[in-house]
């Protein structure tokens, strides 16, 4: 299938993707489990882990492990955000500079092309509960007592940050993430901007809610402290939740622009969450219409659909055309072509497609609809 997929690939968008980017497709087809979604109409989609631990912090490998995990899932962004204030491996590996986890991932780095951007976990009861500080220069700097000059001290660094696992149960044991008047003063003094929606195994309901009464960027991540491998069954064909992160440009500061305007979809098992105009661009980029042929003399018009993206949709028939293969729910597989048999009842020159896509999240009830235009031969 990756061979048809990528044969197809090269034939049919090769020409298209330079026309809208002016350069190749960023993501290699390295293996089976990179995690590939094409880039949007108008932005890089670019896959990001911005949670990750090492033995700097709770984590159990050294830094380097967590390129080579990334190098294997074809992430393109990083950030090793350990605990400021946990340190539970101190007396095994004394390290006086918070900077030290990141200088080495850095290091490793250098030769994968994968960016690496500097953060840290500020870590503290609920509330704020544990924030995650991107884009800081001195994570020593966020080092304090109370817990407003750890924000303070970031965003003096010019960082972007987000609230981790709103929802954690050691912190919420209801598991409802839920604003406090802490989090308000936050928001209103630019020293919060995003939150985890989705975190390792879970996703909110509530945070998505909470994202979009108070604009806050959508984030996914793996907060992985172990081996991605193991903790989300890759070989069994799982896949870490990330970040995909809708940028001009490949570069951290293309980046830091994208996470400021909340150009963000997580991708959560087989999910996409995240506001209505960043979905669709993805869902959008992933779909399109290769080809469309009315059967003999009939009204019947078999539409091939291609799925470029890694996510297998579930979609809906919301058309009013009938289909003849199903009963209306269908589904459209990663990097494959799916044709269906639409009745339209007499041959038009051209018609929409109109679908609910129930594996693109847009609200906490919400699904992505989409229209795909159809012009049959
Ligand atoms: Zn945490
Ligand atoms: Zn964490």
């Amino acid at each position: 299938m990756r061979l048809l997929f990528f044969v197809l690939a090269f034939h049919l968008s090769v020409a298209g993707l330079l026309a809208q980017h002016g350069h190749a497709h960023p993501h290699p087809h390295a293996s089976g489990r990179s995690i590939d979604f094409p880039d949007t109409k108008n932005y890089l989609t670019l896959v990001c882990d911005f949670h990750q631990h090492t033995v700097f912090s709770d984590g159990s490998v050294w830094p380097d492990i967590r390129i080579q995990e990334a190098q294997r899932d074809s992430v393109d962004a990083v950030a090793m955000t350990e605990h400021l204030e946990y340190q539970p491996h101190q007396d095994d590996i004394p390290h006086p500079d918070r900077n030290r986890s990141h200088v080495l991932a850095t290091e490793y780095a250098e030769a994968t092309g994968i960016i690496v951007i500097q953060g840290a976990e500020i870590t503290r009861d609920l509330p704020p509960g544990h924030a995650n500080a991107l884009f800081i220069n001195d994570a020593n700097a966020l080092l304090h007592e109370d817990s407003l000059s750890g924000f303070t001290a970031a965003r003096e660094q010019g960082a972007f940050i987000f609230w981790n696992h709103p929802n954690w149960i050691a912190q919420r044991p209801d598991g409802v993430a839920e604003l406090t008047p802490f989090h308000d003063y936050l928001i209103a003094n630019d020293l919060l901007h995003g939150i985890e929606v989705v975190n390792e195994f879970t996703i909110s309901k509530e945070a998505l809610q909470i994202a979009l009464d108070h604009d806050l960027t959508i984030m996914g991540t793996s907060d992985i402290h172990g081996l991605i491998d193991y903790q989300f069954g890759v070989a069994e064909g799982g896949h870490r939740p990330v970040t995909l992160v809708l940028a001009r440009e490949r570069t951290a500061e293309a980046i830091r622009e994208a996470l400021f305007a909340g150009r963000t979809v997580a991708w959560f098992e087989n999910t996409l969450v995240g506001k209505t105009e960043n979905v669709s661009a993805v869902v959008e980029g992933s779909l399109q219409v290769t080809r469309a042929t009315y059967r003999g003399k009939s009204s019947v018009a078999a539409v091939t659909i291609r799925n470029d993206s890694d996510a297998d949709f579930t979609v809906e028939n919301l058309s009013g055309y009938s289909l003849q293969s199903d009963l209306g729910v269908l589904h459209l597989p990663p990097h494959a072509e799916t044709t269906l048999e639409v009745m339209t009842l007499e041959r038009l020159p051209e018609f929409e497609l109109r679908l609910r896509v129930l594996n693109a999240v847009t609200g906490p009830e919400e699904r992505l609809e989409v229209t795909l235009p159809v012009a049959p031969e």
